[in-house]
């Protein structure tokens, strides 16, 4: 057994953490605020290669796997900068392409994503379906050797920065007449496709919106692989979902961590003592850092599974990480604003303004009952309850 990280992968962690020192929280924030992206954030770690780094090399990418990918949302998080669609985009959208998209597909999209130029965002929940991915009522029909597409989307984020939509859909199947998967690669400005921005309670430079697809015509090449790859397709993408979503959870625990342990290290209000002496303030502190640990180590162990290509054992683990991270950030965010009294609800002091984030990091992509009922039927061998 080895806890440790290879040179290479020391090397990206220290050269990421510096990347997001130099941007930081502040500016993370001031562009949400401008209601802006953090466009030259990702142009230079796109010009670095890290956000690529799970491209094979034969594409312009970095030739690793999801622990990279992972490596680099988490230190990007840790520095006060958690970039969602660094969850849609690299992890969910490339892995999905290059394990499933035609060799045509791969050398057409590849090498924007290793150098960052490209962004495909992902679009599965739909307002009726919601967690239950089997009610999808995004159709694709036939049409010549074109497709339309039929259907509509909500909460699908960075649809205004992106060039293109991965879209999960369903044919009916020739024979059986069934509905089945099938995923789409749809340009944002598709004739047919509308959006929305959502108003949401998060402050994030990244928008959630509603896509709203009135028979959007596209040519036979959007379609992910072929007929059959569909299903394979979409659950390739969920671990490497799962696992980068919580290496941005972790990332995001331990800066909430820092930035409450530096304050309480200092702030004195009885006498000469800091307030961090008090052991109703640093244990407090101390269990959330347990907690972002504990995530840690199932994370990185997720992505070693799925780096092996232990897809089924690492499902496991990827949900377990996803939770753990999850319910660790929104522990670690809440106590670093109440170990700083007042000044934790000010937006110098950079921690209420994640609030939102981490709340909304136990909902999605996939919500901690979900994973639960996951939990329950799959390791536990419950019945199914749903
Ligand atoms: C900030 C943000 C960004 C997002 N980005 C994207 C994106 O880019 N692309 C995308 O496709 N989607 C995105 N989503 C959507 C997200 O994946 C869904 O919100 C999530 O999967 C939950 O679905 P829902 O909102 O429809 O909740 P519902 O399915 O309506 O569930 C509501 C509540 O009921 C619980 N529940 C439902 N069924 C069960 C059950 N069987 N057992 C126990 N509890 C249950 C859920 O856990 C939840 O607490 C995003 C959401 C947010 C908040």
């Amino acid at each position: 057994m080895n806890f440790d990280l290879t040179d290479e992968q020391d090397q990206l962690r220290d050269a990421v953490r510096a990347l997001g020192r130099r941007y930081g929280h502040e500016y993370f924030v001031a562009r949400a605020r401008a209601g802006e992206h953090t466009t030259e954030l990702w142009a230079e770690a796109g010009r670095l290669g890290y956000l690529g780094v799970n491209i094979p090399t034969e594409y312009g990418g970095g030739g690793g796997g999801i622990t990279e990918l992972a490596i680099v949302c988490e230190e990007l998080a840790a520095a006060g900068c958690p970039l969602l669609l660094l969850v849609v985009s690299p992890a969910i959208a490339a892995t999905v392409i290059a394990r499933h998209g035609t060799e045509e597909q791969r050398k057409r999209f590849l090498p924007g994503f290793a150098d960052g130029s490209l962004k495909v965002v992902f679009a599965i929940t739909e307002p009726e379906a919601g967690s239950n991915f089997h009610r999808l009522g995004t159709v694709a029909r036939r049409d010549g050797d074109d497709w339309l597409l039929s259907g509509r989307k909500c909460y699908i984020s960075g649809v205004d920065e992106a060039q293109f939509v991965l879209v999960v859909a369903r044919t009916e199947d020739a024979t059986t007449g069934k509905l089945k998967p099938a995923l789409f690669v749809v340009p944002t400005d598709a004739a047919g496709m509308t959006r929305s921005k959502l108003d949401m309670e998060i402050l994030s430079p990244e928008n959630q919106f509603l896509l709203y697809l009135d028979d959007v015509r596209l040519p036979a090449d959007a379609l992910v692989g072929d007929l059959d790859s569909g299903l394979p397709a979409l659950f390739s993408g969920l671990n490497p979902e799962r696992i980068t979503v919580a290496a941005m959870g972790a990332g995001t625990g331990r800066y909430a961590i820092e930035r409450a342990s530096a304050y309480t290290a200092t702030r004195k209000v009885w006498g000469g003592r800091t307030i961090g002496s008090h052991q109703g303030v640093a244990h407090p502190l101390a269990h959330a850092a347990v907690q972002v640990e504990l995530a840690r180590l199932m994370i990185y162990k997720a992505a070693t599974l799925y780096d092996a290509g232990r897809d089924l054992e690492a499902g496991v683990s990827a949900n377990m990480a996803k939770y753990a991270a999850g319910e660790a950030a929104a522990l670690a965010v809440d106590t670093a604003v109440q170990v700083h009294g007042g000044a934790g609800m000010t937006t110098e002091y950079g921690v209420a303004t994640l609030l939102g984030a981490v709340r909304a990091g136990r909902i999605a992509p996939v919500s901690r009952e979900m994973i639960l009922n996951f939990v329950a039927q799959h390791v536990l061998g419950q019945d199914k309850s749903y």
